[in-house]
């Protein structure tokens, strides 16, 4: 417990987010659809292959979705911090930013989520599918989850959509088949447009959070940076039209119009707090995002992390 609030270490403590249930849920549903539909539907070739690329995609997807939300990204600062075997002596070794919430040193890449309740190194963003933070110690294995999770949807939707193509051109086949061997055509054909669709939204999705990801990686920003970075940029774009439209009375009781074309005002000054407004990203940050792009790729705090991860206590690594 800190500050009246429980802390959470991993996706396993509760209290769990409905969608980290409806995550669970739907894995179940598709495995039993696979096993139960797709795979006495399909003629033995396409079952063969069906079976390899599902089943082992899945079996992947579970497996680093466990280790994801089983790991604890807390920044290992405030752990040897709040470690009683450290007598509550402050560390201080390269530690240069503070958290007024965990009440320790903290690295400056670090982040208080407000939902885990503690710092997170590295911090990237708080995944609710997983009901855990993604920082430094889980972020490889979250990129390894969205790939194999796009692998996955894929091989269901190309079989879905062969599956479809068969009742369409081969109605009678397939109706005799699905009568034969599930009891029932019209709800098997059912439950296949709904894994088609579901697959097909999803692995879309899934294909433009893995481009994010390359986008961002070769930006140097995490998800929160890139959030931060749009929202300042966003603040700053209305602070110009504001100052465009802007009107000035006169003594004489005319107006002035202030609306000048072409001239951009400069670096806008960020907010002492910008993350104030929103319950991911409500707490303080340790640094300043620049509002030009390039000065963020040379942000210094960023190599600072690359030198402190080399120091971390061994213990606290995965
Ligand atoms: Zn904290
Ligand atoms: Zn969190």
């Amino acid at each position: 417990m800190r500050n009246g609030k429980r802390i959470k270490r991993n996706g396993f403590n509760p209290p769990f987010h409905p969608f980290q249930i409806i995550s669970w849920l739907v894995t179940t549903f598709n495995i039993c659809i696979s096993a139960i539909i797709y795979i006495p539907m399909l003629d033995f070739i396409a079952k063969a292959i069906f079976g390899i690329f599902y089943f082992s995609s899945q079996a992947l997807v579970i497996i680093i979705a466990y280790k994801a939300t089983k790991c604890d990204p807390t920044d290992p600062w405030s752990i040897e911090h709040t470690n009683p075997a450290s007598n509550g002596t402050q560390t201080t070794q390269n530690c240069e930013a503070f958290c007024t919430i965990c009440n320790c040193n903290v690295n400056p890449k670090s982040k208080h989520c407000s939902r885990c309740n503690r710092c997170v190194d590295n911090f990237d963003h708080h995944c609710k599918w997983l009901g855990n933070c993604i920082g430094q110690r889980n972020y490889k294995l979250f990129i390894w989850l969205i790939v194999s999770l796009m692998i996955n949807l894929l091989v269901i939707f190309v079989f879905s959509v062969i599956l479809l193509e068969n009742y369409f051109n081969n109605f009678g086949d397939f109706q005799d088949k699905a009568n034969d061997k599930l009891g029932n055509c019209n709800a098997v054909i059912a439950l296949i447009w709904i894994m088609a669709m579901f697959s097909g939204v999803f692995s879309l999705a899934d294909i433009y959070l893995i481009g994010l990801h390359i986008y961002l990686a070769k930006l140097g920003m995490t998800t929160f940076d890139y959030i931060i970075y749009n929202r300042n940029k966003e603040k700053s774009k209305n602070k110009i039209n504001s100052c465009k439209d802007e009107t000035i009375v006169t003594p004489d009781g005319g107006n002035i119009n202030i609306n000048i074309p072409g001239v951009k005002i400069g670096k806008i000054s960020m907010d002492s707090n910008p993350y104030a407004d929103s319950e991911d990203y409500n707490s303080s940050r340790r640094f300043d995002l620049p509002y030009d792009e390039t000065e963020l790729k040379s942000q210094s705090n960023i190599s600072v992390l690359a030198s402190d991860v080399n120091n971390y206590p061994a213990s606290n690594k995965c």
